[in-house]
């Protein structure tokens, strides 16, 4: 029988998309941009002392990750894709403020993911004195290329590497705008410690099968919204959002464990949603915790309205896995049915 080798290639692929890392201050504004990744570049000597080879794929215009986009995410999934073979890991040089969105997107559109796809930025640029930039990317690079015995990696997920910890990308939500600690995963357990040593979770860590290929897929649609369930409510303004004729799907906001005011017009609203084959995810406002729509009474009637359980999920995972299934599938019936599937680790069930 013939044994299954992992082929490594010792090069690890730096995706530059932008964000603070690499910002410099316009001489007229004063506002931070961002620059050509050469600046970047120039800031770090440190390069030359890492064991693995880089090399460097940098957007034709980095950008603010505010406006980071779904078609953004099928083109950073389409240069994984084509360079898959030829490098053992992938880091994404990305800003913080959408880092979780783009990561969830990624966990779900590269099936099968057998390698290492690190996300970091920092929240000081890297030419800055205290900067974080330059442990977040040396880290992230040692990480995507950090291996077992056989070869095979580490990490083979999308992840986030921030101020010394590696968290699930799908589980993880920017937590401080001002902090180095700038991201969190309040309902998963970090996948690696970085202090004096990596210290590897390994039993957290998804087990691809190395014999598949990776699929990428890179259709989204984004027929979606967010609702947050606030008291004082109003019938007329949220009517307007749940009859949208595009709408497929709604991320809901609830309190606590899955929530909402008894509002009959409220139930009325969801249900025809539902029964218009509308696809209504209750996600808790908490940032930690799981929806149990079973415990309190006032969740229970959301139930009875079709509202479906996000469970733990983020609201970063949830919206990013209605893209990618409504991308996928044009039923709603199926998109809904898969929302209870955990398909990239992104919730616990
Ligand atoms: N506004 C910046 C961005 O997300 C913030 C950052 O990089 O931390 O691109």
């Amino acid at each position: 029988m013939a044994t299954f080798t992992y082929k490594r290639t010792n090069k690890v692929l730096l995706i530059y998309t932008g964000g603070t890392i690499g910002m410099g201050k316009n001489p007229a504004t004063g506002a931070l941009e961002p620059l050509d990744f050469n600046c970047l570049v120039d800031n770090l000597p440190e390069f030359k002392y890492l064991k693995t080879g880089i090399e460097v794929y940098q957007f034709a215009s980095p950008i603010d990750s505010s406006d980071m986009a779904p078609r953004l995410w099928a083109h950073l999934v389409g240069i994984i894709a084509d360079n898959y073979d030829s490098y053992d890991g992938f880091v994404i040089l990305h800003g913080t403020d959408t880092m979780a969105y783009t990561a969830s997107a990624l966990s779900f559109m590269l099936e099968n993911l057998t390698k290492p796809v690190v996300l970091t930025g920092s929240q000081l640029p890297i030419g800055q004195l205290r900067t974080d930039g330059k442990e977040n990317l040396v880290t992230s690079i040692d990480l995507a290329a950090s291996h077992h015995e056989d070869g095979t990696p580490m990490v083979p997920e999308v992840c986030i590497y921030f101020s010394g910890k590696l968290l699930r990308g799908n589980r993880s939500t920017k937590q401080n705008a001002e902090g180095f600690n700038a991201f969190e995963s309040f309902n998963y357990p970090s996948l690696c410690d970085a202090g004096i040593n990596f210290n590897f979770h390994h039993h957290e860590i998804l087990k691809p099968n190395y014999e598949q290929p990776m699929v990428p897929h890179t259709a989204l649609d984004s027929n979606i919204t967010l609702l947050s369930i606030f008291p004082g409510i109003q019938e007329n303004i949220i009517r307007h959002l749940i009859e949208a004729p595009e709408l497929r799907s709604i991320v809901m906001r609830s309190y606590g464990s899955g929530n909402a005011p008894q509002h009959p017009w409220l139930m009325k609203l969801l249900k025809e949603a539902s029964n218009r084959g509308v696809v209504v995810v209750n996600i808790s406002q908490c940032i930690a915790g799981s929806v149990e729509m079973e415990r309190y009474d006032t969740g229970f009637q959301l139930k009875n309205a079709g509202v479906v359980s996000g469970y733990d999920s983020t609201v970063e995972a949830a919206l990013a896995k209605l893209m990618f299934l409504q991308g996928m599938y044009r039923d709603n019936g199926t998109v809904r049915k898969l929302m209870h599937k955990n398909i990239a680790g992104e919730i616990s069930v």
